[in-house]
């Protein structure tokens, strides 16, 4: 059994955030989560193993759970440093594995076919790894402040995907902790048993995501790489005595509420159906039937998580959601932030990927008469390719 093991315990302090930057969205996922969908699409791969920082485990197990493919996969707690993590995952490979490919969780570009031709080396290597030839020329400073040119033919950049037999991998791994510590990456241990790892010239940009820029041009890539579609969603709902009045996941205080089966958030069911509408697929009404019991008085947040992963599962990414909403009262303006920061999160994306517009009916008809609330919404998703 040949094990794609992804590491996603590292931690985002260069992209200028407090959470593992593996964790941010980008389009409808997590940055981890583009990553495994590459890793899972490597057909030499039996088995998917990622190593989650241990106070990330739940988060990270829901996610790769979640995943629409169908290789069996597990999630280890992994530790502090990159070699505790792969110690913790040798500990939790099935029995049957027979080599290990070892993946950064913030190489999203990674391309399958390099993890073909990196694990296709393990035929006649003991460990292979994916490596760029160096373009800049390479100086070395000595101790006494001398420079040194390496000629830049001999100058490998060592990515990965890394891959190992096993038996390999666990030698390499039995060396003392401070020998692992020092290595940067898993090559450099078989390299420091005297062995020479297969070196596979990257054929395609593999670049790990470290600082803001590299993020952002990661957004543009993913926006770029299939064909943009929008859609468009309109809801309306009574007001009426004795319901909460609940608009983007937000409880609003009013005395008055909005009538429906569910919580009757008007918002939330305008997005849904622009993002439905925009993939292609049928109405709220269609996967949510009001006759349904399920859905009484349900919590529209999780009815929205249901259409991300209608939209995942056929390979829909999400560009922006733009929405307005028509209320003669009460006040909304005070609460459109938190509205955003819901969407936006339940969506995984930027919150400035979703806008909120609040405006009146100007007293004209039943919703300038306060007889209810309506919402529009425009969404723009982006229909991959591959
Ligand atoms: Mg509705």
């Amino acid at each position: 059994m040949r094990v794609g093991l992804v590491l996603a315990a590292g931690r985002g302090t260069r992209v200028g955030a407090a959470r593992n930057k593996m964790l941010l969205p980008v389009a409808g996922r997590t940055l981890l989560e583009h990553t495994l969908d590459r890793v899972v699409r490597a057909d030499c791969l039996d088995y998917l193993l990622v190593a989650a920082a241990p106070e990330e485990y739940e988060i990270v197990a829901e996610l790769v759970e979640q995943l629409p493919t169908e290789m069996p996969r597990a999630v280890c707690r992994g530790g502090a440093t990159r070699q505790e993590s792969v110690q913790a995952a040798l500990a939790a490979l099935p029995a049957e594995t027979t080599a290990v490919c070892i993946h950064d969780g913030a190489r999203p570009y990674i391309d399958p076919a390099e993890i073909e031709r990196v694990m296709a080396a393990l035929a006649t290597h003991e460990g292979a790894l994916l490596a760029r030839p160096a373009t800049d020329t390479v100086k070395i400073r000595a101790t006494d402040d001398s420079l040194y040119t390496q000629p830049r033919e001999t100058v490998w950049l060592a990515e990965t995907p890394q891959a190992f037999r096993l038996e390999t991998l666990r030698e390499m791994y039995a060396v003392p902790t401070q020998v692992q510590a020092a290595a940067t990456d898993d090559s450099s241990l078989l390299e420091r048993l005297g062995r020479v790892p297969a070196l596979i010239v990257a054929e395609k940009p593999n670049g790990k995501i470290t600082t803001r820029e590299d993020w952002q041009r990661f957004a543009a890539y993913v926006a770029g790489e299939g064909v943009l579609r929008v859609g468009n969603g309109y809801d309306v709902h009574r007001t009426c005595a004795g319901r909460p009045l609940i608009i983007g996941g937000v409880s609003i205080p009013a005395d008055f509420g909005l009538d429906g089966h569910s919580d009757a958030d008007v918002l939330t069911h305008a997005v849904m159906d622009a993002l439905l509408a925009a993939a292609g697929l049928r109405d709220i009404g269609y996967y949510f039937p009001n006759t349904d019991e399920r859905f009484r008085d349900a919590d529209s947040l999780l009815l929205l998580v249901e259409v991300r992963r209608l939209l995942t599962a056929r390979n829909v990414l999400i560009g922006n959601v733009s929405a307005a909403l028509i209320a003669e009262r009460p006040k909304l303006a005070p609460y459109i932030e938190t509205m955003r920061e819901n969407l936006a999160r339940v969506l995984r994306v930027e919150p400035a990927r979703v806008a909120i517009q609040v405006t009146t009916n100007e007293g004209l008809d039943d919703l300038g008469a306060g007889k209810g609330i309506a919402a529009t919404a425009t969404a723009c998703v982006i229909e991959r390719m591959v």
